[in-house]
């Protein structure tokens, strides 16, 4: 894969789908930037492992809820490396529940961890990107965001918003030369969804036609797809990756 781009920063990098797109990213060049909030220690690992297999790393520390920590975040890289070329908005989180026992903080917490942030990221990474006249973001929704999901109003709100808000992005950007576009993964093997039960995990393996989860390997390639030189005609796009469940 091919980049004009030097750096990439992706959001909540230090664990699953955001660690895995940091590994695959610095396999194909780009220095990247882990993002973390919590856990310096994973983070520091992840940036060892990806320079003894002979990648550039860094870590930043930010909550991504928190705007004046990824504006900061932001400047850091950007007084570091002289620019931004890639933004991956990756950070999420679930707080499932029925919606009607879903209190209203329930419901805006996960949009404002979701959705907000990437928000923040996006416009930051445009100010950005537009003086280079070159960049591009890839925000994380989730086929939630395009089926919807029981228990997951405030989950598929966010994530449905996010498509929505990507291609409005996309609109506004295309004129700098800077390219937004969204990947929706299914179900994948993480964290997120080791939560789930068992047998609520076998009932989606069986109605999903290639008949298990993703990994996380597999979002990451379909991130680096869009971001590289390969996608220079792509944008306001969604790129489903969820083994066949929504066509
Ligand atoms: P995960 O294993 O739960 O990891 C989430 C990551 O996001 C963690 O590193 C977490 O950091 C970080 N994070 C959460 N809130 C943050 C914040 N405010 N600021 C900075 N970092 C934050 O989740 P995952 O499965 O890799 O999911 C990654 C993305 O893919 C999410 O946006 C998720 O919605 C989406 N997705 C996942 C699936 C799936 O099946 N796994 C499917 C569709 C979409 P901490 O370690 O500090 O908590």
């Amino acid at each position: 894969m091919k980049f004009s781009g030097k750096n990439v920063l992706i959001t909540g990098a230090s664990r699953g789908i955001g660690a895995d797109t940091a590994r695959v990213l610095a396999k194909m060049g780009l220095k990247v930037w882990i993002n973390y909030r919590s856990k310096p220690e994973v983070a520091d690992a992840l940036k060892s492992e990806i320079e003894e297999a002979g990648g550039v790393a860094a870590v930043v520390k930010f909550d991504a809820t928190d705007e004046d920590e990824f504006i900061k975040g932001i400047n850091l890289i950007v007084d570091s490396d002289g620019e931004l070329s890639y933004l991956v908005n990756n950070a999420g989180i679930t707080n499932d529940k029925l919606a009607l026992r879903m209190k209203t903080d329930e419901f805006t917490g996960v949009i404002n961890a979701n959705l907000t942030s990437a928000f923040i990221g996006s416009r930051e990474a445009l100010k950005v990107m537009s003086k280079k006249r070159f960049g591009a973001v890839v925000n994380i929704a989730s086929i939630v965001g395009e089926m919807g999901n029981a228990g997951q109003v405030n989950y598929a709100a966010s994530k449905g918003g996010m498509i929505a808000m990507t291609k409005s992005f996309a609109k506004e950007a295309a004129s700098r030369n800077v390219r937004f576009n969204v990947v929706t993964p299914g179900f994948i093997a993480t964290d997120m969804t080791d939560a789930l039960s068992d047998e609520v995990k076998a009932a989606y393996e069986a109605n999903i036609p290639l008949k298990r989860l993703g990994k996380g390997e597999e979002v990451a390639n379909a991130v680096a797809f869009l971001l590289s030189d390969h996608a220079s005609y792509v944008t306001g796009d969604v790129l489903k990756v969820n083994g066949g469940l929504y066509m």
